[in-house]
């Protein structure tokens, strides 16, 4: 947090920053937060999508660790440089937060209900390519502690019609959905990874749901 690319909130924060059982630094409320609340902007360098495949392409990374969202067909979101406090809000497969795309800008809202003390979580539901084995569960492996952890921060398997392409372009698709799909014609060699940021729904509030961009070994074979 020290780094010269914090760029702290300029309003206060529901939420402050201590040790976290899930990992590393997590954002506990530190007042009630009511359901539906915008909480905080995740803040991220804008970089191409081919810019974040050159800064984290790297099989060797063990425990997967990069704080990359896809925004559009182009663009991607890098806090690993540029961040603010969003950052540090873990996953969790039973989160209370959500996180939407809404206008090209990421942003934490809470899913439900939020008390003081409790720890702000989302499920990062990271892109799931269709040749993720259990090599790739391992490199997103999940101990968030939930009764119902699903084991990994991968997005949960779909049921075998929505993987595939065409169901991308279901009409279920928001706008963010539909560039997320085009980006997949225009980068054949990424393209398994990207047909996945597109199968998501919209949510209640219209905004579409943001999903972390995966960086494994699967991006890198695909096509
Ligand atoms: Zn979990």
């Amino acid at each position: 947090m020290t780094s010269a690319n914090f760029i702290p909130s300029t309003k206060p924060l529901p939420f402050e920053l201590h040790p976290s059982s899930i990992q590393g630094t997590g954002a506990f409320a530190i007042r009630r937060i009511r359901k539906g609340t915008r909480i905080i902007e995740y803040l991220g360098e804008r970089i191409t999508q081919d810019e974040a495949d050159v800064r984290y392409d790297d099989e060797g990374m063990g425990r997967h660790h990069t704080f990359l969202f896809n925004l559009d067909k182009r663009t991607v979101l890098d806090a690993g440089t540029i961040h603010n406090e969003a950052r540090y809000i873990n996953h969790s497969c039973a989160p209370n937060c959500q996180a939407l795309i809404d206008k090209g800008h990421i942003y934490i809202y809470a899913l439900t209900s939020i008390e003081p003390g409790e720890e702000l979580v989302y499920d990062y539901g990271y892109e799931r390519t269709p040749d993720m084995g259990p090599d790739a569960e391992a490199l997103y492996v999940c101990r968030c502690g939930a009764p119902n952890c699903r084991g990994t921060i991968l997005a949960p398997e779909k049921k075998a019609p929505a993987r595939k392409k065409a169901a991308s372009k279901s009409k279920a698709a928001s706008k963010t959905q539909s560039k997320a799909v085009s980006k997949s014609k225009s980068r054949s060699k990424k393209d398994a990874g990207v047909k996945k940021a597109a199968g998501k729904k919209k949510s209640a509030s219209g905004a579409g749901k943001a999903q972390k961009r995966a960086k494994s070994p699967s991006r890198k074979r695909a096509g």
